[in-house]
């Protein structure tokens, strides 16, 4: 790799990061963390890339989500647990109704700094710096709260590693044994018509297994069915944390961020000539690279060529978060391109950042309507196109939120918004309106 080394973003101009006032205890803080244990090795990275392929070439479906951004206030075990099942739930639909092995990756353990429109806010005459997430400031409008402190990013990194502790710990545990199927159904899905619908699928699931135990097909002989792998990733934003946890495999030398399996850049920050394209080009992870609605042919083109030299299917993935109204006129010449130029590349789906709107009110929301129509889209076009659409990337949480507004199962209004707004920063869909998203999702599978 040219003249590429960990730090050597640093050289780059680089968009969306804090402007931190003691840069010796900064540098104390990467030291530290640039000595403590990887979170994930470079084997299962590389599983995942192998798995990423697979998608590429339309043998698997791969479902990305988690918080927009995770907090250190609601760090607790029943919020990392009903995630993964929520995550369990969705999986077991799309595969079980949609026919179609699912790759299984988190926006957790790790998802802590965003961009931000403005770097500063201001309220009554009074601005003060943007928050940019719990690894970096605290959202409290008072300029002690706003001010970044480095130590943040040692907390950020113990928070990651307590939650993919406890991930692993569920994935083979038994928490995800098929037998537990019915388990997965959350208390507040189970009321409505989407919890019975699960409910049946969740039988049907049931009485496949008994007849397997039958014939001799069990957990014992088959780790599948009480195993499962959730994968790591987050938006490699905050690139001094991400320098410290890059760490070179002993085995094949090549260099991996350890701080997650799958990194991606954000759509705010995949300038070619900027630092975080710099940082991406020399680790070896699965990677993605949100695509918005100003993305020009050539400069995917020049993207994918700097990101993805040798052409290798699993490595990048493309996550497209046009909108609605947008995605139609911009997605289809992009696909024509990359097609056409024989560039193996995943294309997901991200149908949360292209459609977030202000309600009355002042939430920031989003309509269910508007999420369901970009991804019917997205399919559209790439059955028109001849490309396969391999995945969905979303902003969504096991918890009973009124975020986003919308859905048959989850009647949330613009007015019931307030009741349960617990966001950090985007609206996520509870667990209602990620079900429902994953059974219209497994019947286009299906077809
Ligand atoms: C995000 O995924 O939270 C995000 C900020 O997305 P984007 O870069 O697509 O705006
Ligand atoms: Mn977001």
């Amino acid at each position: 790799m040219n003249n590429w080394n960990p730090s050597s973003w640093r050289d780059f101009p680089i968009k969306q990061q804090p402007t931190y006032n003691d840069l010796e205890k900064l540098k104390k803080v990467e030291n530290e963390l640039a000595s403590y244990p990887p979170l994930i090795f470079a084997g299962e990275a590389l599983n995942l890339r192998k798995q990423l392929a697979d998608v590429v070439n339309g043998k698997a479906f791969l479902l990305q989500g988690g918080d927009c951004a995770e907090s250190f206030a609601s760090f607790n075990a029943t919020n990392i647990k009903d995630l993964f099942k929520v995550m369990m739930q969705m999986a077991v639909v799309l595969t079980f109704s949609g026919g179609c092995p699912v790759v299984k990756v988190g926006r957790v353990a790790g998802q802590f700094a965003k961009p931000r429109s403005s770097d500063f806010e201001e309220i009554d005459g009074i601005s003060l710096p943007s928050y940019r997430g719990d690894i970096i400031n605290d959202m409290e409008f008072t300029e002690k709260a706003r001010n970044p402190r480095a130590k943040k990013l040692l907390k950020a990194y113990n928070q990651s590693a307590a939650t993919m502790n406890l991930l692993r710990a569920f994935s083979r545990g038994g928490m995800a044994d098929l037998n537990q199927v019915h388990l997965w159904n959350l208390d507040f899905v189970k009321d409505n018509y989407l919890g019975a619908k699960y409910e049946e699928l969740a039988n049907k699931i049931s009485e496949s297994l008994t007849f397997m135990k039958a014939c001799g097909i069990t957990s014992e002989n088959t780790p599948q069915l009480n195993q499962t792998t959730l994968f790591t990733s987050h938006e490699a934003l905050l690139l001094n944390y991400e320098q410290a946890l890059t760490r070179r495999d002993s085995i094949t030398g090549d260099w991996f961020n350890c701080a997650a399996h799958m990194l991606w850049i954000g759509d705010r920050t995949r300038d070619l000539r900027d630092a975080h394209i710099e940082y991406f080009r020399g680790i070896n992870n699965p990677i993605g690279c949100k695509v918005g609605p100003t993305m020009k042919e050539d400069e995917l083109i020049q993207l994918i060529d700097t990101l993805n030299p040798n052409n290798e299917a699993g490595r990048l993935n493309l996550i497209v978060r046009m909108g609605a109204n947008k995605v139609g006129d911009f997605l289809p010449k992009l696909l024509k391109r990359v097609k056409a130029e024989g560039k193996n590349v995943l294309w997901s789906s991200d149908p949360m950042h292209g459609n977030t709107i202000k309600a009355d009110n002042g939430y920031k929301t989003r309509d269910f309507e508007a999420i369901l129509s970009e991804v019917k889209q997205f399919f559209q076009i790439h059955r028109s196109e001849g490309t396969y659409a391999g995945g969905i990337h979303l902003e969504m949480t096991g918890q009973n939120v009124t975020e986003c507004t919308g859905s048959a199962s989850s009647a949330v209004t613009q007015e019931s918004l307030s009741n349960r707004y617990h966001t950090q920063c985007d609206p996520r869909m509870n667990a209602d309106q990620a079900l429902e998203l994953s059974f219209m999702i497994a019947d286009t599978l299906k077809d």
